[in-house]
């Protein structure tokens, strides 16, 4: 298997906040970490659901791709996040048969990963994340 698992589901939301308290009660959890990524132009909140995550993301400015997102479909799921062990292997191998990643190289993500975009033109309109842990 290339991909382990769902690592996390990131949700678009318009205000990081509100979302929190929502999202802490649906899950009777708070969430673990929160993360500015200025690169992306998001902040992010982390809740850790058994295996799996679930990534609030909120635009910190209007150039993120978060405020476009929402401006074109509103606030709700945003892309799904699939564990690798070998980011470079995988973006290698999903090139190879055609899938377009946004970035031609793994950037680093929230939450201490290397991550890579594939374009949702690639699989159906799901833009999929890979991302690896990054073991310092
Ligand atoms: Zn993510």
């Amino acid at each position: 298997m290339n991909l382990e698992k769902i690592e996390h589901i990131g949700i678009a939301v318009k205000n990081l906040r509100e979302a929190e308290e929502k999202f802490t009660e649906l899950f009777q959890a708070t969430p673990y970490k929160r993360e500015v990524v200025e690169s992306e132009g998001v902040e992010t909140s982390f809740y850790r659901i058994g295996e799996s995550k679930i990534e609030l993301l909120a635009a910190i400015n209007e150039q993120s791709p978060i405020t476009k997102f929402i401006e074109k479909r509103g606030e709700g799921i945003h892309h799904m996040a699939f564990d690798v062990k070998n980011i470079y292997q995988e973006m290698e191998r999903m090139q190879e048969r055609g899938f377009q990643l946004i970035s031609p190289e793994p950037k680093r993500g929230a939450d201490n990963k290397l991550v890579c975009f594939l374009h949702p033109r690639s699989a159906n309109g799901v833009l999929v994340e890979l991302c690896q842990e990054i073991k310092d």
